[in-house]
């Protein structure tokens, strides 16, 4: 039987499902929530498809040389899509473009029952959910195939997502396109989907509303102040409270992270995507001109292809030449490690579940939460941060 990389090296990219003709491969959740292939023996023909096309194998050969790659700190011009988005908002004008020429957009959106999936947006309605960094692995379903699909029939197709599965796409498609522009993020690690679904629960559980949203990068305090948002589905939202903190201290710990990003052979400054995307963080020191409190992007055009469609897009942003140097973080020099008490974690994760390790690993305590529900009941401390919390539990 075909044997598939160990769960320190498959980045759960789907490329192996999507491109086995037999159906014999299905994409199964482990005990920790993440998605790894499983072959049905008795369907496999031994083709050797999903083996040659998993990028755990080839990554660097999939990373595009360094020596053509142009660098910039970017925002958008539109000032209501650059609060939207979780940096300087290049995605959004990156998909704009793309849209307007009747092109379909691929990127994470929260379903409604808050997990993170690779959805198709057709239209700028649909684009906005698109917006913001869900810091959790997204499930990719049927995604490569679509985009597939859609590539036959001629359409342009931007494909957002982090560099592994961007490099799944690229492995799975065999060819290149020229309609096709795939954009990865700078990303360090992806968390969970089984302990965020569990944690959304719980604060659903105590606040006693149906979250459709959370975010960890709301601006309304600026760009990288840590302000966080939940949203309801009545409308109403809480900001900066102590119940989106969980995950804002959970996440990046690195209990919960997928194992394959403690071995990550995408985070370097050679990139995957015609296009590559981040935070320009510490460009008030290296571009103090091209700062802005509302976020910059730090954007890495990697390919020929990329470099035409940036050109396109200039007009609808600020752009100044930068350099690797000048924009260098973590997430570009090496991967992230994982906490010494990951093993630990896990093992009282399965004994305990969910509020044994809230309270062990991530300071939850019953008195604290009490406190904080008196709070919103009595509506008393309605200003935190000097935002006023919109709800009542
Ligand atoms: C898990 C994660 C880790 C990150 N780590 C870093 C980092 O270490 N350093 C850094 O500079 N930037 C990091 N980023 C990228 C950064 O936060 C922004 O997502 C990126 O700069 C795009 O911002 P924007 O303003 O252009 O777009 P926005 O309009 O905010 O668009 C967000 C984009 O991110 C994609 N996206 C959102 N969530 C996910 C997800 N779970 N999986 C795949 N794609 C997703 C959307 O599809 C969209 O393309 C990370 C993002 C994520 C999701
Ligand atoms: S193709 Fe992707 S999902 Fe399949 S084994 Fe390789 S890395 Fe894992
Ligand atoms: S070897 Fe071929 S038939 Fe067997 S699981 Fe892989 S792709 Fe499917
Ligand atoms: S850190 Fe690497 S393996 Fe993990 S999600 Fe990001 S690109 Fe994939």
């Amino acid at each position: 039987m075909i044997e598939l990389p160990d769960t320190n090296s498959c980045f759960g990219c789907t490329a192996c499902a999507s491109v086995c003709r037999a159906g014999a491969i299905t994409m199964c959740r482990d005990a920790e929530g993440f998605e790894y292939p499983s072959v049905d023996a008795s369907r496999c023909v031994g083709c050797g498809r999903c083996d040659d096309i998993c990028p755990s194998a080839h990554a660097p050969s999939m990373k595009h040389p360094a020596d053509a790659q142009r660098v910039y700190a970017a925002r958008c011009r539109d000032g209501r899509e650059l609060r939207l988005s979780a940096s300087g908002g290049v995605f959004g004008v990156l998909a704009r473009h793309v849209l307007a020429r009747d092109g379909v957009v691929y990127g994470v959106a929260y379903s409604s029952a808050m997990e993170a999936r690779h959805v198709a947006a057709e239209d700028a309605s649909s684009l906005s959910s698109l917006h913001d960094s869900k810091y959790v692995q997204s499930h990719l379903g049927s995604t490569f195939r679509d985009v597939q699909r859609q590539l036959q029939d001629g359409r342009e197709v931007l494909f957002s997502g982090t560099p592994c599965q961007v490099a799944g796409l690229r492995r799975f498609l065999r060819q290149s396109y020229t309609n096709l522009l795939t954009c990865d993020i700078l990303c360090h690690s992806v968390a969970s989907p089984r302990i965020f679904s569990d944690y959304v629960r719980f604060v659903e559980r105590h606040t006693r509303g149906r979250m459709v949203n959370l975010s960890l990068r709301d601006k309304s305090r600026g760009w990288g102040s840590g302000a966080t948002r939940i949203d309801y589905a009545d409308g109403t939202s809480l900001y900066d409270s102590y119940w989106a903190s969980i995950w804002a201290v959970a996440y990046p710990l690195h209990l919960i992270t997928r194992p394959s990003c403690h071995a990550c052979p995408f985070c370097s400054g050679q990139r995957v995507g015609d296009i590559s995307i981040g935070d320009f963080w510490g460009v008030e020191r290296a571009l103090p001109q091209s700062y802005c409190a509302d976020g910059v992007s730090l954007v890495l055009v990697n390919t020929e292809h990329g470099c035409q469609l940036w050109g396109d897009v200039q007009a609808d942003m600020f752009v100044d030449d930068s350099t690797l140097d000048d924009a260098m973080q973590p997430v570009l020099m090496r991967h992230s490690s994982p906490d010494v008490r990951r093993d630990e974690f896990w093992h009282d994760y399965q004994r305990g579940g969910f509020d044994a390790v809230v309270r062990k690993y991530w300071h939850y305590s019953p008195l604290l939460a009490l406190r904080q529900r008196l709070k919103l009941l009595l509506r008393i401390g309605l200003r935190e941060t000097g935002k006023e919390v919109e709800r009542q539990p």
